[in-house]
């Protein structure tokens, strides 16, 4: 009798380091490579995310011919999906690699009731449970969580397994749906090659200015890796192990701590995702009991304003049009819109989430929901409440040339650079010389920000009261 082996492939998308694919391919006579559409996952990405893991499918679909085998497309629920296969194939046993979404659990477990399903960690590099205070419990904030983190080894390159040179093969009669590739991604391409191109130019330069450059608007100082490890073209251990030598090679303590702040934000990957796990009601309530009641404002044209880029603080619209134009946005511009507004215009995190989930190549639930709730305050960890970002004074500080500005928001792209960030101080007869009309050209802000501080620390103090 056949040995078959399915090899499901969820947020995996590579040959390289991959131990749900080095598992199944041992003592298999056919290895079949599976990617089920899920129409949860596909419903609720955009077309950007969506066309990023199309498109990482067909590539892999490539290296895949090229080893003698195929990727078999099938459409979900994965369930009934999986069962149909295994009992075409006449008995298979599954591999995959472990999610940690509640999605992605209750899916699992709805498989695992019905055909052999063989999970591996992988998704992140330390799985969830793996860092837990002394008694056992789920840490809460992220410092303690990171020092506990860091008490395990990091890897280096030799810990990470090479792609396979050999796969068993792929049954010829196999059906399988024609991937419905979209448009790509022009600032992703979904790639492996991609990917590790990403990722060594990255560890070979500019994560050694990482802590002093990250949060600069204008510079390009990030590694814009996060799609790629969204769907795994490349693995959490993988980048750890880079960063690793970078550090093990850096020259001086300066280097040192620019490269570890990079590590850091791998480390905060894991954690909002241990949070997910440990905590699956953040998608949908405050993790902070005492902020269930604020009296959010339900306010449509203001979160039309903001998602479309037009609220009247620049630094505010050019991050929301490069998420519309591009799919992605630097972290500082996440924090500042985020700030905006849930503390700007008082309006649910919640509403924010699901924009970001719908528009960001990288959407993430663990990652966009902590990013969010921290934002808001309502998180694990949470910034404090009156820590309430100024739009313009961000501006000034993470974009001093008003460059982002003038990229994103053409309309301001002519004004000298203070009024960049502040076009409501030009004189009338400034606006006039440089033909510029606020309220016809570019808006007037939707809401003071001074008057909008003191009706969030009102709105919340209120809701913790209410408490
Ligand atoms: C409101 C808000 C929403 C966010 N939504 C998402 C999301 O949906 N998906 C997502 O991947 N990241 C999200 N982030 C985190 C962060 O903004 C992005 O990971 C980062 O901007 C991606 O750019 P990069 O790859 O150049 O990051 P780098 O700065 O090069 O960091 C390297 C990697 O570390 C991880 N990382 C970095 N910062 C964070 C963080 N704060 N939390 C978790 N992981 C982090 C990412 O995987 C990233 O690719 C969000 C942050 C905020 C404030």
């Amino acid at each position: 009798m056949q040995i078959n082996h399915i090899w499901w492939i969820r947020r995996d998308i590579r040959l390289h380091d991959n131990l749900a694919l080095e598992a199944a391919c041992q003592g298999a006579d056919q290895l079949i490579p599976l990617f089920i559409i899920e129409p949860e996952l596909m419903d609720g990405a955009g077309p950007r995310r969506r066309a990023f893991l199309l498109i990482a499918l067909a590539d892999l679909d490539q290296h895949l011919k090229a080893l003698g085998s195929r990727l078999i497309i099938r459409q979900g629920p994965a369930r009934s999906a999986l069962q149909t296969l295994v009992d075409e194939l006449g008995g298979a046993s599954i591999y995959a690699h472990e999610d940690f979404s509640p999605f992605a659990r209750q899916r699992d477990q709805a498989v695992a009731e019905v055909v052999s399903l063989n999970r591996y960690p992988s998704v992140l590099y330390q799985h969830p449970t793996a860092i837990l205070k002394d008694d056992g419990d789920p840490y809460v904030v992220y410092t303690p969580y990171k020092q506990k983190w860091y008490l395990h080894p990091l890897p280096t390159p030799a810990d990470c397994l090479p792609a396979p040179d050999h796969l068993p093969p792929t049954p010829e009669n196999l059906a399988s749906l024609d991937l419905p590739l979209g448009e790509p991604v022009v600032d992703f391409p979904a790639t492996v090659a991609e990917a590790q191109r990403r990722l060594t130019a990255f560890a070979n330069g500019p994560i050694r200015k990482y802590q002093s450059q990250r949060n600069r608007l204008d510079l390009e100082g990030t590694s814009r890796l996060s799609p790629y490890l969204r769907f795994g073209l490349i693995s959490a251990r993988e980048a750890f192990a880079q960063a690793h030598i970078a550090l093990l090679q850096a020259k001086t303590d300066a280097e040192r701590g620019e490269i570890q702040t990079w590590l850091n934000e791998l480390v905060w990957r894991e954690f909002y995702t241990a949070i997910l796990y440990h905590f699956p009601k953040v998608l949908g309530h405050p993790f902070r009991e005492d902020y269930a009641h604020i009296p959010w404002r339900t306010a449509p044209e203001d979160l039309a304003a903001w998602q479309n880029g037009q609220t009247g603080y620049p630094a505010v619209d050019a991050c929301m049009r490069q998420l519309l134009a591009t799919g992605w946005m630097h972290n500082r511009g996440r924090m500042i819109v985020a700030s905006f507004l849930t503390k700007d215009l008082l309006i649910n995190w919640q509403a924010g989430e699901a924009w970001f989930m719908h528009n960001l190549v990288d959407g993430d639930p663990a990652a966009n929901n902590g990013g969010w709730q921290w934002s808001a305050g309502t998180g694990t960890d949470a910034a404090p409440y009156f820590r309430i970002f100024n739009p313009i004074t961000q501006g000034f500080k993470f974009d001093p040339d008003g460059d982002y500005i003038a990229r994103w928001v053409p309309e301001l792209r002519h004004l000298p650079i203070p009024f960049r960030h502040e076009p409501w101080k030009l004189e009338p007869d400034d606006a006039q010389r440089f033909g510029f009309r606020l309220g016809t050209d570019y808006p007037q802000r939707i809401v003071d920000h001074a008057f909008a501080r003191q009706r969030t620390l009102e709105a919340y103090k209120a809701a913790r009261e209410k408490k």
